[in-house]
């Protein structure tokens, strides 16, 4: 959404947050919720970061995520507060339907204990395996297992191959070699520690999560909304300028300092430069008491390193050390005549073992309704991340032509699409490879030296919509705890001089 460009060329404001992305509208929405002054500063001239919807020829197309899960009532109570719920859509039953290619063929995932010793996806020595599952003995609690390592010593190498391997892509686009199951899948993790094994641990856990309200990311509901999950981000962004915050886009930041007023360094300073509609660029500066980055970890390092302090060395090289996948998304629309398969689920993970140059396909219009009328289908492609992040950069007709060449393999897409949109994304998704959580830690290392300075994105905490949710209502209670602990020592000064 294009925001408030507003006049103020320097101002103050107690809490100023870099990026408008979700995370960094979750965080100024709640603060303006708390009462607080919020400006939000965003680079690009709409804010929402990665999310985008649109429709072509009355088609709903997503180039970002197409939906998120509803693990945390904390969604809905955003959704309420924005007076949006009623524009929230549940993806249909159909969705629940997840296909895996093997051997050129798509195979519905096994979603229930029958399913899974019926399903033609994995072997029968495979199938057995999965008894001795419980028996498995729990890695150390210090350790950091790649995904890999953890399935193949827990469920076998066809598991990885075929159910693993193919979900990690979709997920992070990512290598299950290389991801950190400790940083990427903590909750994975932590059913093996805590329970002893992941199928000990499905059973026992889904009891704890009752309790408190959560859901597990396969027990819950997908959602987006009726145009769209850019839906989220305008009211996020509404929401903000109803509340009397500030919402700039066309702003890069390239700086930060700590402003020394009476003898103390205790207010932010940022800087930076906006393009005007002639593209001439004035330079910027605001102060706040607190400054959050929900930049992604380059542009944070970038602003870190600004701060000239010797301490920030250390964040600065591990966010620079955080690597991302490049993706590039291929939105095609058809006639439904033209594609032989049913298109009757969410849609398919492609494992590496197979040879297509697809990472997968979303059967978009499949998944809510509404999207397209009955006569078309919008499907969503991926090519490139960790397995072959060469892809993403070649030319618009060559990623054409491999989108069009395994559709028309896998699901019968014959002939051209009616339309396509490319969307690109060089730095898609960042990946928690092994050593992330270290590299958080490092990077959070400097926020005693940095009093007011958080940190709230997709590169900790998660990478779903719904962790940027939560990481963001959390930074929020962080921001109002500072606050509210600085106005305590100020009073207890005044009161003492
Ligand atoms: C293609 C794709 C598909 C996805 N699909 C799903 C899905 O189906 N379900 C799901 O749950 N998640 C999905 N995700 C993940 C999820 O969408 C993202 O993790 C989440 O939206 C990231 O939000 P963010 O605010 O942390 O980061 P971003 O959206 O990257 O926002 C960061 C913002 O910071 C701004 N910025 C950067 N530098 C500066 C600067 N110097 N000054 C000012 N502003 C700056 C950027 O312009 C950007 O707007 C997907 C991600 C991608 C890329």
């Amino acid at each position: 959404m294009a925001a408030n460009r507003e006049s103020h060329e320097t101002g103050a404001s107690d809490v100023i947050v870099v990026g408008g992305g979700v995370s960094g509208l979750v965080v100024a929405y709640r603060l303006t919720q708390k009462g607080f002054r919020v400006r939000v500063l965003e680079r690009a001239s709409r804010t929402g970061g990665v999310i985008a919807s649109g429709r072509n020829d009355g088609m709903l197309w997503e180039s970002g995520p197409n939906s998120g899960m509803d693990t945390t009532p904390l969604i809905n109570d955003l959704l309420d507060a924005l007076g949006i719920r009623e524009q929230r859509a549940d993806a249909l039953k159909i969705a629940d339907c997840r296909f895996i290619v093997r051997n050129g063929q798509l195979i519905p995932l096994p979603m229930s204990p029958p399913a899974f010793f019926s399903t033609p996806l994995f072997s029968t020595g495979t199938k057995l395996g999965l008894l001795r599952e419980p028996f498995v003995a729990r890695s150390s609690p210090e350790s950091d297992e790649s995904v890999a390592a953890f399935v193949l010593r827990r469920l076998g190498a066809e598991f990885l191959d075929y159910a693993i391997e193919p979900f990690v892509a979709g997920v992070f686009a990512g290598n299950p070699d290389q991801l950190s199951v400790r940083a990427a899948f903590p909750k994975l993790f932590a059913l093996e520690q805590r329970y002893g094994g992941l199928i000990r641990g499905m059973i026992l856990g889904a009891r704890e999560r009752k309790r408190q309200r959560e859901k597990s990311k396969n027990n819950a509901k997908s959602f987006s909304f009726s145009d769209g999950m850019q839906t989220l981000t305008d009211a996020l962004t509404r929401g903000i300028i109803a509340a009397d915050g500030i919402v700039e886009t066309g702003v890069k930041i390239t700086s930060i300092a700590r402003d020394v007023v009476d003898g103390a360094e205790n207010r932010w300073r940022v800087s930076g430069v906006r393009a005007d509609e002639k593209s001439a660029e004035r330079n910027i500066t605001y102060s706040a008491d607190s400054v959050v980055l929900a930049t992604p970890a380059d542009a944070t390092a970038t602003l870190l390193a600004s701060l000239k302090m010797q301490e920030a060395d250390a964040a600065v090289q591990a966010l620079r050390e955080i690597p991302y996948a490049p993706v590039s998304v291929l939105i095609t629309a058809w006639r439904r005549e033209d594609i032989t398969h049913p298109l009757d689920g969410f849609g398919f993970l492609v494992p590496r073992k197979e040879n297509t140059q697809i990472l997968g396909t979303l059967f978009s219009s499949s998944m809510f309704e509404h999207r397209t009328d009955e006569k078309h289908a919008v499907l969503t492609t991926f090519i490139g991340g960790m397995r072959r992040p060469e892809l993403p950069e070649r030319d618009d007709d060559a990623l054409r032509e491999m989108s069009e060449r395994d559709l028309a393999a896998l699901i019968g897409a014959q002939g051209k699409p009616l339309w396509t949109k490319i969307s690109r994304h060089s730095r898609a998704i960042p990946q928690y490879t092994l050593g992330h959580l270290e590299r958080v830690r490092r990077v959070d290392a400097i926020r005693p030296q940095a009093p007011g300075l958080f940190f709230c994105a997709n590169w900790r905490g998660g990478i779903s919509l719904s962790d940027c949710i939560k990481n963001g209502h959390q930074t929020a209670d962080e921001v109002g705890a500072f606050a509210a602990l600085r106005r305590r020592e100020s009073d207890s000064s005044q009161n003492q001089s």
